[in-house]
């Protein structure tokens, strides 16, 4: 009997006992290839000695310190590197806990930045259907999850949608990928025209789609259109790589591929790579200059914020990021374990599309390919996957509502950066395996 109120109350779960590489071994020794990093969070892989060590050897100088009252070595240092590796001109980073509070204080932010620009109308925030933006109340207003906002739509503020960015989904017949992508963004004018701009505060978007519609990349062009957008209607653009960046899709930030810098940008899981609870909110020179011209404080703070236990580890994960040359491998692997999944699954006629960047891939199964009807979401398909998976051994992300929060079954992968050959491909083999259990249940 747990003293715990666990996510699923009737749920029993296995005891973790420990952690190596991409893999995790219970109390009784069964072990997990962890294919998803948790929630995409574990970056460098379990038990890496070397951020054990940064780790251990912080904790033997400075536990914590109020932000008010301090800074430290280790705090300095991950802003150094994290800014020295930024979007071009985003120049300031703020330390935070995870990447709901980062969602959070990328918003107040922004407010704070309307403000003291004199724009204290700007107050709406424009975001997308078919997003996740973390769980607290501000970060869960901007989010399209249907299903994980409905308990509390009541104590949510009011923000405003437009569709996602979702090629396989929306792109018509005939469209160019090219031409689909400007249309997509051009809805977002739209709404902006529609609120009036002067009221429109903030657009926010995850450069990537994580689990909410599966690791669903921008079209072409997308991205840059709605900078442009952004810029016409002083509206600030704030991107949310807590899930794809820090590596993810292959390059440290997700927007590096669309060669499009945000104002504001939240980054968090791959971050710490679940070595400590880390998040991070990176803020342009721009805002930077209007803050520091007008009150001259950030009117935002958390006891926890830049934590220096937590700092040393992002700061190590970041290092062996570096040193290991592990981009390149997300890139390489990517590919690989892509190819693996098209083989094994890409004929099957109940897998509508394999997709993402670098190594955050995802498969979306369809009733019927040609149609891409999906399948009826009452036998939860995505669940029957990812308990098949378990069985062999296999941790997948597994989510239904993928076209609209109800209708359509995915299950995403997001392995350590580390994998190699032998393991993308057995990733793959199990999946398959697991895919057609389920389908057979
Ligand atoms: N933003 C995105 C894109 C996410 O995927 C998540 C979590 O899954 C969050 C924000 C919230 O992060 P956290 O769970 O660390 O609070």
């Amino acid at each position: 009997m747990s003293s715990l109120l666990y996510r699923q109350l009737a749920g029993s779960y296995p005891v973790a006992a420990r952690g190596e590489g991409a893999f995790i071994t219970d109390r009784d020794g069964r072990c997990f290839i962890d294919a998803c990093g948790g929630a995409a969070v574990s970056s460098v892989g379990h038990g890496h000695p070397k951020v054990l060590a940064a780790m251990r050897e912080h904790l033997d100088r400075i536990d914590y310190v109020h932000t008010s009252f301090f800074t430290t070595e280790a705090t300095e240092a991950l802003a150094d590197e994290l800014v020295a590796h930024a979007p071009p001109r985003m120049t300031r980073v703020i330390l935070l806990s995870g990447g709901s509070e980062a969602m959070e204080s990328a918003l107040k932010l922004a407010r704070q930045t309307a403000l003291e620009r004199g724009q204290a109308g700007r107050t709406k925030v424009i975001s997308r259907r078919q997003s996740y933006h973390g769980n607290t109340l501000g970060a869960l207003s901007i989010s399209g999850n249907v299903g994980r906002r409905k308990v509390y739509a009541p104590l949510l503020f009011e923000a405003h949608f437009i569709d996602p960015c979702f090629s396989y989904r929306q792109r018509r017949d005939g469209e160019s990928e090219e031409d689909y992508g400007i249309r997509a963004a051009e809805e977002l004018e739209a709404k902006i025209l529609e609120l009036g701009p002067e009221t429109v505060l903030a657009f926010t978007a995850e450069t990537v789609v994580g689990a909410t519609a599966g690791a669903v990349p921008p079209a072409p062009g997308y991205l840059g259109k709605v900078r442009e957008i952004c810029d016409r209607h002083g509206v600030l653009l704030i991107l949310d790589e807590v899930m794809c960046g820090m590596g993810r899709t292959g390059t440290l930030h997700a927007c590096e591929q669309e060669g499009v810098a945000p104002d504001i940008m939240a980054v968090a899981k791959g971050l710490g790579g679940g070595y400590a609870p880390i998040g991070a909110v990176f803020a342009s020179e721009a805002i930077h200059q209007a803050l520091a011209a007008g009150s001259g404080t950030l009117q935002n703070g958390f006891t926890y914020m830049g934590h220096p236990l937590a700092c040393a580890a992002a700061l190590a994960v970041q290092k062996v990021i570096h040193d290991e040359d592990l981009l390149a491998n997300v890139r390489r692997q990517g590919e690989i374990l892509r190819n693996a999944l098209e083989d094994r699954l890409g004929q099957h006629a109940n897998v509508g599309d394999i997709r993402g960047r670098g190594l955050f891939l995802a498969v979306e199964f369809v009733e019927n390919r040609e149609t891409k009807r999906p399948f009826d979401p009452g036998r939860k398909l995505h669940e029957l996957v990812r308990e098949a998976a378990i069985e062999e051994g296999l941790l997948v992300y597994a989510m239904g509502g993928t076209i609209d929060g109800t209708r359509g079954n995915h299950v995403m992968l997001a392995p350590p950066y580390t994998i190699d050959d032998g393991l993308s491909g057995e990733i793959a083999a199990r999946l398959a395996t697991a895919v057609q259990r389920a389908l057979s249940a």
